[in-house]
């Protein structure tokens, strides 16, 4: 596994890397059939702000609320359908496939998980995982690719 680690001083350094990984993950050679990013850390540690940075520079203009109620949130730019999940008040697998949430792994689909710990075993390896974590007044990203597809992405990012 590859991996890079990055400091991200405020929230500006958060939306710029989120800036970096918006066109590999939605367009072009490296998305977005089946993109996958799994996102880690403590409450507040930004995964939430992360996800809101990526879709805005995905073209996605309305309300991005988090989904830590509603487990999932569904938005869709032009052919594309972008899936952001939060698993923190997950509690079975029951959920998982009452809710038939498999089905939104799809080639059309971009789909950004907040705890898939709480999910482990259901959820396939993603492209990228984020991890984050508190550095002082900013936050340090850990980037681990998992797919051949995470690691295009990752050499991708310029620190
Ligand atoms: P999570 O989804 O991980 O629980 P949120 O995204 O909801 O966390 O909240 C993250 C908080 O941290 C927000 O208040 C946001 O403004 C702030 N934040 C995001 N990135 C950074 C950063 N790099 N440095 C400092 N604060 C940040
Ligand atoms: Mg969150």
């Amino acid at each position: 596994l590859c991996s890079l680690t990055l400091h991200l001083p405020d929230e500006a350094a958060t939306e710029a890397l989120a800036r970096q990984l918006a066109p590999l993950v939605s367009g072009g050679q490296t998305g977005p059939a089946g993109a996958c990013i799994h996102l880690q850390g403590d409450l507040g540690a930004g995964k939430t702000a992360f996800t809101r940075a990526l879709l805005r520079e995905c073209g996605i203009t309305g309300r991005i609320k988090s989904p830590s109620y509603a487990l999932l949130e569904s938005y869709k730019v032009f052919n594309l359908y972008f899936y952001h999940l939060d698993f923190y008040r997950f509690s079975d697998s029951r959920e998982w496939l009452d809710a038939g949430f498999r089905d939104l792994l799809r080639a059309d689909a971009v789909v950004l998980i907040e705890w898939p710990e709480r999910a482990e075993g259901l959820l396939p390896p993603p492209d990228l995982l984020i991890s984050l974590a508190y550095a002082g007044d900013g936050r340090d990203a850990t980037l681990t690719a998992y797919t051949a597809r995470g690691q295009t992405w990752l050499n991708a990012i310029v620190p």
